[in-house]
């Protein structure tokens, strides 16, 4: 198992180094704009998923190999939800003597009510949560959460750890068109927001293929309103930079990346022309389609891959 992928752009963060903890589409979510399809592996139950020597050996490879000026934080996030692995605090350690960089956490915040995860994420620099409802109905049809999750409780978990935790907090809002961009629901979620003691909030869209057909991304007005009243940046108006892969081939460059992050087909020829020079991007794309694993897919005008599951 690859645990760590990238570097890969990130419009908040810059370069991340990715560290991945736990399988495929393992999550207490299936939220209906994840990009990574369908959740799979829907479990609450936090366990270590793989030994924290296997992850952190991978953590140390790339360092001594690249050095760590090729990367601006290292960010765990990955395949579903990265709070159900522990222990994130031995992870968090072991990172920390490699490399000065800042140390992220990208987590649904559903678990922040749970007091031995607050104690290991104590030592991030930055915890990213998100916040996409305002309440349990619209807890359940965004994101889908498995059964014994209350929206009160992971809503009041999330306002708690912030107020507690040292580092920042930036909080990520998901809109959904049709689901929580009307002015209602965006003044509901401005009141939740704020309670919760976060440094900056950011709008995401659905910009990726999401889980389910019918999610679509806000009209532009609207997107302007949802800025202005939670006082929020958009995630979409930020410059990116490059992918950078360590995989010596191009088939795994693409693969690992996209077990994480599905990419388009003009971000994959870019990310192939700078890593491997000019080939035939016609002969790999046939090859990339014919995968069981991957998917090929249009969405808003572009053409996607993503990693599937096929167990
Ligand atoms: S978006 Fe994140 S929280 Fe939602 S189903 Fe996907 S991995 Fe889970």
């Amino acid at each position: 198992m690859t645990h760590v992928y990238g570097v890969v752009p990130s419009r908040r963060l810059g370069r991340s180094l990715g560290v991945s903890t736990i399988p495929f589409k393992t999550c207490n979510y299936s939220c209906i704009y994840c990009q990574l399809g369908r959740t799979t592996n829907m479990t609450n139950t936090r366990t270590s998923f793989y030994p924290p020597g296997e992850i952190i050996n991978q953590v140390r490879d790339f360092v001594n190999e690249k050095g760590d000026e090729s990367f601006d934080v290292v960010t765990v996030v990955g395949e579903g939800e990265p709070t159900l692995y522990r222990p994130l605090d031995q992870l968090a350690e072991a990172i920390r003597k490699l490399t000065f960089k800042p140390l992220v956490l990208i987590t649904n915040g559903s678990l922040l009510f749970d007091e031995d995860l607050r104690d290991e994420i104590s030592g991030f620099d930055i915890v990213m949560p998100t916040l996409d409802a305002y309440d349990q109905e619209s807890f359940r049809c965004i994101n889908r959460p498995l059964g014994k999750l209350e929206y009160e409780e992971v809503y009041e978990g999330l306002v708690d750890f912030s107020r507690k935790f040292d580092g920042e907090l930036w909080l990520e809002v998901m809109l959904v068109k049709g689901y929580n961009d009307d002015e209602e629901s965006l003044m509901l979620l401005k009141e939740r927001i704020s309670r919760v003691k976060t440094e900056r909030v950011y709008i995401n869209v659905p910009a990726r293929p999401p889980a389910e057909d019918g999610v679509k991304i806000p009209d532009i007005a609207t997107l302007k309103l949802a800025r202005e009243l939670l006082g929020a940046t958009s995630i979409e108006n930020m410059p990116v930079s490059n992918f950078l892969s360590r995989e010596s081939d191009a088939e795994s460059t693409v693969i690992e990346i996209i077990k994480r992050h599905p990419m388009s087909q003009e971000d994959i020829e870019s990310l192939l022309r700078s890593r491997f020079g000019p080939g035939s991007a016609e002969v790999f794309f046939e090859k990339l389609s014919s995968r069981g694993d991957v998917e090929r897919c249009e969405y808003v005008g572009k053409i996607f891959y993503r990693y599937r599951s096929i167990l």
